[in-house]
């Protein structure tokens, strides 16, 4: 396990952006996140690609989760919750299995997908978990999925102190390659870029069409800008701060509101203060 003091955060989101954390444990297997997590406590980070941390850093312990095994059998897959999920799509495919083409391009750990129950094309991870891992109380404990509470774009797992530490996820063997190629395509439109992918939830109305009906597409504070591409982004377009994207954020939400009375609700999880 490799331990860091004082370093910057923002090399462990795909928005670069946050500062800096008291201690960061890189847990490398299974046995370092327990150990970590036992032993210190802190702050569960998969690949960061929900986050929004503050300039101002986070006073506490982070655990940055690289536990990368897997193992498949005849029905699917076993998988530590550090395990990059595109990987896993593609060891998947390449395997002859279909089921999780649709998460290739979402840039999550499976412990960080299945906490966001992240999902794409009408499909959730938390369809295809069977069970989970978790740690709790020092104690390694199995959860069903029903157990694991799965919601659009959450589940019952975020914010209960349970660390995820494997998933075994259901695959049904078939080929897979030209989902993928249609997965691909039919994200032409997100935009590239250092983002934390959507940054609202949708609700009845999509959140895009809200943001971009009030003009802001294009908007820019310092570093970071409304994607004008799709307004759900908001994307790190070079030195952006934490502070840039989150004054976004609250004119989206403000504008948004005053125009049409809808109150955006935030996808993106804020780590540290914002004031
Ligand atoms: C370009 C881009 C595209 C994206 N597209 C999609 C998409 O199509 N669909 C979608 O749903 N999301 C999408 N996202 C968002 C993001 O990838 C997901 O929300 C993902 O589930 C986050 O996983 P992570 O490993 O990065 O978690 P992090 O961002 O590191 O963490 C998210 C939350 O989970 C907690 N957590 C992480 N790991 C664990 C663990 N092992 N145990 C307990 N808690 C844990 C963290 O503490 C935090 O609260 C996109 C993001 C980007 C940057």
């Amino acid at each position: 396990m490799q331990i860091f003091y004082n370093q910057n955060l923002a090399q462990f989101t795909t928005y670069k952006i946050g500062g800096t954390a008291k201690t960061i444990f890189v847990a490398q297997t299974k046995s370092d996140l327990v150990s970590a997590h036992s032993l210190y406590g802190g702050y569960p980070l998969g690949n960061g690609s929900k986050l929004l941390i503050s300039d101002a850093g986070f006073d506490g312990n982070i655990i940055v989760n690289r536990a990368g095994a897997f193992v498949f059998d005849e029905n699917g897959v076993w998988a530590e919750s550090g395990v990059s999920l595109p990987m896993l799509v593609a060891q998947s495919v390449k395997r002859g299995f279909t089921g999780l083409e649709f998460a290739c391009q979402i840039p999550a750990t499976v412990g960080g997908a299945v906490v966001m129950n992240a999902g794409a094309f009408d499909k959730s991870i938390g369809d295809m978990v069977k069970y989970i891992e978790v740690l709790r109380d020092g104690e390694i404990v199995k959860l069903t999925a029903e157990q694991c509470g799965f919601r659009y774009r959450t589940s019952a797992i975020k914010n209960s102190g349970d660390l995820v530490l494997g998933a075994r996820i259901n695959l049904q063997v078939g080929e897979g390659k030209q989902k993928i190629t249609m997965a691909i395509s039919g994200r032409k439109n997100q935009p590239s870029g250092k983002s934390c992918g959507s940054v609202f939830k949708n609700g009845e109305q999509k959140s895009a069409m809200l943001i971009e009906k009030a003009g802001l597409k294009g908007l820019r504070v310092g570093g970071a800008i409304i994607s004008p591409q799709h307004a759900n982004f908001i994307i790190n377009d070079g030195g952006a701060t934490a502070s840039d994207v989150y004054t976004l954020i609250r004119t989206a939400k403000a504008r948004v509101y005053a125009d049409f009375g809808v109150r955006l609700q935030e996808e993106v999880i804020y780590l540290g203060e914002f004031l």
